[in-house]
């Protein structure tokens, strides 16, 4: 069977931008709103002869604060029971947030692949400033990408099917 990829993060971190841009299709809802994306979505996606299927995880019903960590949480473990890899992402634009820590913490625990992935760093001269923060997770390899404008993607799809 074929391996699954899930997506897995807080609200509005860009998992629906990524998995339309790994995709290529238009599929997942991408809304300014955080928590719009109400279903979960899957598709195959094929990158140099290897393929999977991507999960687009959503449906959190999303207030913030306690509601938000506890989301996460099950949203995370319910990736870990189904996916093969999980990549977590994480918000540049936004930096480093108390539920960063909390779903880091949490993954730690799951016997799975994790990529962890810092989305929205637009170009080369973002790298440096907004990337900085999250080594403070303690976890690496950190993925660099821009979903919305392909910066890295290339890099980390090629990551993503080395651990298929
Ligand atoms: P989701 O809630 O995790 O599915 O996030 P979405 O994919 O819906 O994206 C949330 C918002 O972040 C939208 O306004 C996107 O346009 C924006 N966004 C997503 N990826 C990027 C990116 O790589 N760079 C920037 N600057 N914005 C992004
Ligand atoms: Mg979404």
């Amino acid at each position: 069977p074929a391996a699954i990829v899930a997506l897995i993060g807080r609200p509005n971190v860009g998992k629906s931008t990524l998995f339309n841009r790994m995709t290529r299709s238009r599929k997942a809802i991408v809304d300014p709103t955080p928590g719009v994306t109400r279903d979960r979505h899957y598709d195959r996606v094929e990158w140099k002869e290897r393929s999977f299927i991507l999960v687009d995880t959503g449906g959190i019903d999303e207030r913030g604060g306690d509601v938000m960590a506890g989301s996460i949480r099950s949203q995370a473990l319910a990736a870990a029971e189904e996916a093969d890899v999980i990549l977590l992402l994480l918000d540049a634009k936004q930096g480093l947030v108390p539920a960063d820590y909390e779903v880091v913490e949490l993954l730690r625990r799951v016997q799975k692949k994790i990529l962890y992935v810092v989305n929205k760093i637009d170009g080369p001269e973002q790298e440096q400033e907004l990337l900085l923060p999250f080594y403070e997770l303690g976890v690496e390899p950190l993925w660099v990408v821009s979903a919305e404008h392909n910066y890295g993607f290339a890099t980390l799809m090629d990551g993503l099917v080395e651990q298929l």
